[in-house]
């Protein structure tokens, strides 16, 4: 894949021609934004580019250094990836050795660090000491989509370039491209889901998220008619797999969103969850305006302490005193 083939994050492949052409490089650079919206292809159709025989504007795709880049052989394209979710100070160290080696083309070595956040702090102290000392003709590229987790000094060192989102409607066409069964409601549903991120989508099954989602709007009914109900369940509050409660938490703000949507709307034109679009308007009928923006207020504060491995346990109950004192009538909804 060359630079015209990357759909959308138009300004970053701008830059990085401008870069390309002027040959005004960093040493070192960081990719960053959310997950699966193309960051790890720009940074290989950008080493491509570099590495291309044939020195035209873009990577003729044609060429056997072409050819390497894309089976991912080329000896002048390094990738150094986390392995069981961490990125060793052995893979630094290694990496540092490829690195002192002379170019095999006569030209540029790119190295490509993938979920650069999981460098544990020795791997992080490792790499500081690599960019604090670049070697000639070599450029290092950081993928990351929690660049907070850097350290600063790596930070500092490195130019940041940052990736958006993909509009929603793009991510769906995307979604749809490679997966031609999904229909054109739920590919949206999957864009506005993943924010727009298409390698996000394509990793999750509809039909389960579907699932998933049914779940929640059951429990929501059951919140709206003060039955007796545990809405956080164990999984919630102890949860076995942080990545898929992130899921199910975001599948939770997207339905109260539709809610709030259409409360203020009044229709179902900007809402996402198309095919449950009966029960968003029953639902909403429920909520007051400033219920719904609470709700949303207390999952997003939730979701955002999982990250921190804050005890969600405690941040439940501070949560739900906080809401004792704003709001009596939100707690009569025992949430
Ligand atoms: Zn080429």
């Amino acid at each position: 894949m060359n630079f015209t083939q990357i759909r959308g994050h138009q300004k970053v492949l701008k830059l990085l021609t401008r870069i390309r052409e002027t040959e005004k490089f960093a040493s070192a650079y960081i990719f960053s934004g959310p997950e699966g919206v193309g960051k790890r292809l720009t940074a290989i159709a950008f080493a491509k580019s570099l590495l291309c025989m044939a020195k035209n504007k873009d990577s003729c795709e044609t060429c056997p250094a072409c050819i390497q880049v894309e089976r991912g052989n080329h000896p002048d394209l390094i990738l150094v990836k986390p392995e069981k979710g961490v990125i060793t100070v052995d893979s630094i160290r290694n990496l540092k050795r490829t690195l002192s080696w002379k170019s095999f083309a006569g030209g540029k070595k790119i190295c490509i660090v993938d979920e650069a956040d999981q460098m544990n702090i020795h791997a992080a102290n490792a790499f500081l000491k690599t960019l604090e000392e670049p070697a000639p003709e070599t450029i290092i590229i950081l993928i990351t989509s929690k660049p907070y987790r850097l350290l600063p000094t790596i930070i500092s060192r490195c130019q940041q370039i940052k990736f958006q989102p993909l509009p929603f409607p793009d991510t769906a066409e995307l979604i749809r491209l490679k997966k031609k069964e999904v229909e054109r409601n739920d590919a949206l549903l999957m864009a506005s889901l993943t924010e727009g991120s298409p390698g996000k989508a394509l990793s999750l099954e509809v039909e389960y998220i579907k699932e998933l989602r049914d779940e929640w709007i059951e429990k929501v009914k059951f919140l709206i008619n003060k039955e007796p109900i545990e809405f956080w369940g164990e999984d919630e509050i102890s949860p076995k797999d942080k990545k898929e409660l992130e899921l199910k938490l975001d599948l939770l703000i997207l339905w109260f969103r539709d809610l709030l949507r259409y409360k203020i709307y009044k229709n179902i034109e900007p809402i996402f969850n198309k095919d449950k679009a009966e029960e968003v308007s029953l639902q909403e009928a429920m909520f007051r305006l400033e219920d719904l923006i609470n709700i949303l207020f207390i999952i997003e504060n939730y979701k955002a302490t999982l990250d921190y491995n804050i005890n969600p346990q405690l941040t439940l109950e501070a949560l739900i005193a906080t809401l004792k004192s704003r709001d009596k009538n939100l707690y009569s909804y025992q949430f």
